[in-house]
């Protein structure tokens, strides 16, 4: 078992966090003079800081304790979170494996981070060979891990997850943005086992919430703390708070939208397979497919210009496009617009 406190920056455990009104006074039922809010009004008084009806919803359908939650204004505010807990800007360092989600990248970079990047093998796994040098590095403070891996779809070996959680003296995060599409189990359930690991998901994908901005990470108690401490107070507004606890009271309609996308994925794949412009298909875990084409800048451009728009990933895989899957009336489009290509 790691020693947390090790990683965590020195300002931040010293770190007195803000008292908000409703962290002195917590109960629901009296009259509020405390917070300055406007007394008239729907949504006049501040949110639960905490979130507990989600929460406890969350532990129920997770089988956790709520202590073990965090709920975060998407699951990229507590990437955000996570840097400034653990690395002292311009000292320390994380790690990733790439091709992968560009929000590690780009949060390393406001927080004055060096993100070192490892690449994943041909298959899109961690190579273990490619560690060696890294696991004594003691500035290393988190390790992102992408499973299923944005934009390449697959999801991470658990094995070579386990690995790094063992062998790393760091805080690894994996980001299960889209584990609700995968047959593979979520990581969820090894938090009691690795003091160092955070699982985050997000209602933004299988949820169908993208726009209501909720994001989740599961750890021990005492990450979730830190990270409860330098949290803006009411990050995630009372309106996102209700919608999420209605998609948690409404399984069957998102059990009933995400088995349509899972067979719509397969027909999609199908469709694809079959055009000469297609020149390779990833497997994927995910709700999306990394696809390699002749020339994706022409592809993407004729796309475009009937109205089509795919994700353009040739940064990070050359002429790779990503696609997300649609409703049936979408992908058939899509193809439609591909055969005009081809
Ligand atoms: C879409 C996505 C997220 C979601 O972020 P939110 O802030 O919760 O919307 C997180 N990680 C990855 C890899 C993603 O692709």
């Amino acid at each position: 078992m790691l020693n947390i406190k090790k990683l965590v920056r020195s300002n931040i455990l010293d770190l007195q966090p803000y008292s908000s009104a409703r962290d002195e006074f917590s109960g629901s039922e009296g009259v509020f003079l405390d917070a300055n809010e406007n007394p008239y009004g729907e949504f006049n008084r501040y949110p639960d800081p905490y979130q507990k009806e989600l929460k406890q919803k969350l532990a129920v359908q997770k089988g956790v304790d709520i202590d073990t939650i965090f709920v975060g204004n998407g699951s990229d505010e507590v990437i955000d979170l996570a840097f400034r807990v653990f690395c002292d800007p311009g000292m320390d360092k994380a790690l990733t494996f790439t091709p992968t989600y560009g929000m590690y990248d780009v949060s390393a970079a406001i927080n004055n981070v060096k993100l070192l990047k490892i690449p994943l093998n041909k298959e899109f796994q961690i190579d273990r060979t490619t560690l060696d040098h890294k696991r004594d590095d003691k500035s290393i403070k988190l390790v992102f891990i992408c499973s299923p891996n944005n934009p390449t779809g697959n999801l991470m070996n658990q094995r070579d997850i386990e690995f790094i959680l063992e062998n790393f003296n760091s805080i690894v995060i994996i980001d299960e943005a889209y584990i609700d599409f995968a047959e593979g189990d979520s990581l969820i359930n090894l938090i009691d086992k690795y003091s160092n690991l955070i699982v985050c998901q997000t209602f933004s994908k299988a949820w169908g919430l993208a726009a209501a901005r909720v994001g989740m990470a599961y750890s021990n108690s005492e990450i979730i703390s830190l990270l409860n401490k330098i949290k803006p107070p009411y990050n995630v507004s009372k309106l996102n708070q209700n919608l999420a606890v209605q998609a948690l009271e409404n399984k069957a309609l998102y059990k009933a939208h995400l088995k349509r996308i899972l067979s719509e994925k397969i027909k999609l794949k199908n469709a694809l397979d079959k055009l000469d412009v297609v020149k390779k298909i990833y497997p994927s875990d995910a709700n999306f497919f990394l696809i390699e084409v002749t020339n994706a800048e022409a592809v993407y451009a004729a796309l475009v210009a009937q109205d089509i728009i795919i994700r353009k990933r040739t940064k990070l895989v050359p002429n790779g496009l990503r696609i997300t899957v649609g409703t049936a009336q979408e992908n058939q489009s899509l193809i439609t617009a591909l055969k005009n290509i081809s």
